[in-house]
């Protein structure tokens, strides 16, 4: 399968008054054309400074990119200068944030922030962009969208200007779409309505997307494929089916116990994950995990697994108990 994203050995630190925070530590995951993948993880696991890396969006300094690649299709963005990255983001690669009112510019239209990346990136002229900023607006489910292609952020609702992002960071048809936690904001009607519009545009565009969430019925729903992170590292990655009904490293495993889930028929109370995650600015020498681990052992303290495959080479777990010597392994 053709690889349009590759992320390799990424290391990302922020320097701060009290030291250097390594939010990403190590991160190797890819994306295969028109796949869809979900990056999943509890707050601070660094999901987020991956993507927004990727886009070459955190704030250099106090950002840092220490180590590593991020190839989109064989091209390494971590080489290319702001330049370079104003004509690929938005063209190439859009990305849909959490907080749309945020991002937003509250003192444009919503046509002309539409109309902006057509105008500078395909070169339309701006009536052909206005009446694609109208289309867009249409396929994304706003009502009268010409009379809202003149209107502001603020006459939008929630879930509007959840949608008008959407319409934004597709305007330009781009080849990877990465959404940072893009339904969290809105209420579950709303929620279904997004994701069902984001299926459809990756089925009928052939986008690839990367899913940044800690909803795991949200992964169910879309993703074909889902990479978990904890303390700036990839600890497992498998497909969808993989990590929901096999899920082999026990944060994973603490992820889905923490969570209703409707597909399977069990009695179990909701168990939380007790504890917190470790301090970037002094991250463990070993495994992240060793501290909140009921099956911890010495050598999780002192050595870092790598990720092997287990069962097969789409699915890979970081734990000492999948290692390929390990006792009892199955
Ligand atoms: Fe638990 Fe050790 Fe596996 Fe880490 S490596 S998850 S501490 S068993």
């Amino acid at each position: 399968m053709e690889r349009i994203l590759e992320v390799k050995d990424l290391h990302v630190s922020f320097h701060t008054y009290a030291g250097e925070v390594q939010a990403v530590r190590g991160v190797n995951f890819h994306v295969n054309k028109g796949e869809a993948v979900a990056i999943v993880g509890e707050s601070g696991c660094g999901k987020s400074v991956t993507s927004q890396t990727i886009m070459k969006l955190i704030p250099m300094p106090p950002g840092e990119i220490k180590k590593g690649q991020i190839l989109f299709q064989g091209d390494d963005l971590v080489k290319k200068s702001n330049k370079e990255m104003e004509s690929i983001r938005g063209k190439d690669i859009g990305m849909i944030f959490q907080d749309p009112m945020t991002s937003l510019n509250p003192t444009m239209t919503i046509g002309n922030q539409i109309m902006e990346g057509l105008i500078k990136h395909q070169n339309m002229s701006k009536a052909a962009a206005k009446t694609r900023a109208v289309e867009l607006l249409e396929i994304v489910g706003i009502p009268q969208p010409d009379r809202r292609v003149n209107q502001y952020p603020h006459e939008f609702s929630g879930g509007m200007r959840q949608r008008a992002m959407i319409a934004i960071s597709l305007a330009c048809s781009p080849k990877l779409l990465i959404a940072d936690e893009p339904t969290t904001a809105l209420d579950v009607t709303i929620q279904a309505q997004i994701l069902d519009l984001m299926k459809d545009l990756q089925k009928k565009m052939g986008t690839s997307i990367i899913l940044i969430t800690h909803d795991l019925g949200v992964v169910a729903e879309m993703c074909d494929r889902v990479v978990v992170m904890y303390a700036g590292k990839v600890i497992e990655e498998g497909t969808v089916d993989e990590i929901f009904y096999n899920p082999q490293h026990p944060y994973t495993k603490g992820l889905l116990r923490s969570v209703p889930r409707l597909d399977l028929d069990r009695d179990e109370p909701l168990t939380p994950i007790f504890g917190t995650p470790p301090d970037l600015l002094r991250p463990p020498v070993g495994c992240g995990f060793t501290a909140r681990c009921e099956n911890a052992m010495r050598v999780c303290q002192e050595i870092d697994p790598e990720l092997n495959d287990v069962n097969g080479p789409s699915h890979r777990a970081a734990c000492w108990l999948q290692h390929p010597l390990a006792q009892g392994r199955s």
